[in-house]
């Protein structure tokens, strides 16, 4: 399925199908730190904390070792990841203020209130938990707070130029859903996903 508008950055953490109970989950990207030093990969291999991961580049220098670290299964890193070797700080594996990641990877955590914690290889939007459908085009939201905003939107309520990052997305959503015909219907939508 391709998305009915088009995306760069995403945030950290979104809301997604679950797989088992279909309910609504959490996804959180991994974030990754490089291993400057063989003489570290040890220590990271042994650690709970992290999976350690080779990257291969096109250029043979740009190949390196990694340490992934999943927030959302083992928690803010600041405050779970202690005895670092030398050289490395838990803040390296923080989620940075901006939607840019420290690898372009679509992996990350799914955890969810049926029980589920696991890996997770994101595949979006399809996995996205907000999403509807009207006249063959699809309509998703990254995360609750983001489907609100949709529904406002449409809904006519508040059609304010946004200065947010998400104000280039509500510019951007299709004409489908904003025709005065389709408003009840993908309002009715919009509002049955956000009271599951
Ligand atoms: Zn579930």
């Amino acid at each position: 399925m391709s998305g009915p508008y088009d995306w760069f950055l995403m945030p950290h953490v979104l809301d997604v199908r679950c797989p088992s109970c279909r309910g609504c989950a959490r996804f959180e990207h991994v974030e990754v730190v490089r291993i400057a030093r063989k003489i570290d990969l040890d220590w990271f291999r042994e650690s709970a904390w992290f999976e350690v991961r080779f990257f291969r580049r096109r250029h043979v220098g740009e190949s390196h070792w990694g340490a992934l670290y999943f927030a959302g299964l083992s928690g803010p890193p600041t405050t779970t990841i202690r005895d670092l070797p030398v050289g490395y700080t838990p803040d390296q594996w923080a989620h940075r203020r901006t939607w840019e990641r420290s690898h372009d990877l679509d992996l990350g955590s799914l955890t969810c209130a049926c029980g589920v914690r696991s890996k997770h290889t994101l595949d979006w939007p399809s996995d996205a938990y907000f999403q509807l459908e009207h006249r063959l085009e699809v309509l998703w939201a990254f995360h609750r707070e983001h489907a609100a905003m949709l529904r406002e939107h449409i809904a006519g309520t508040d059609r304010r130029p946004r200065r947010s990052r998400y104000g280039a997305l509500m510019r951007r959503i299709p004409s489908t859903f904003l025709e005065a015909k389709a408003r009840t219907t993908v309002v009715r939508k919009l509002d049955r996903l956000l009271r599951a």
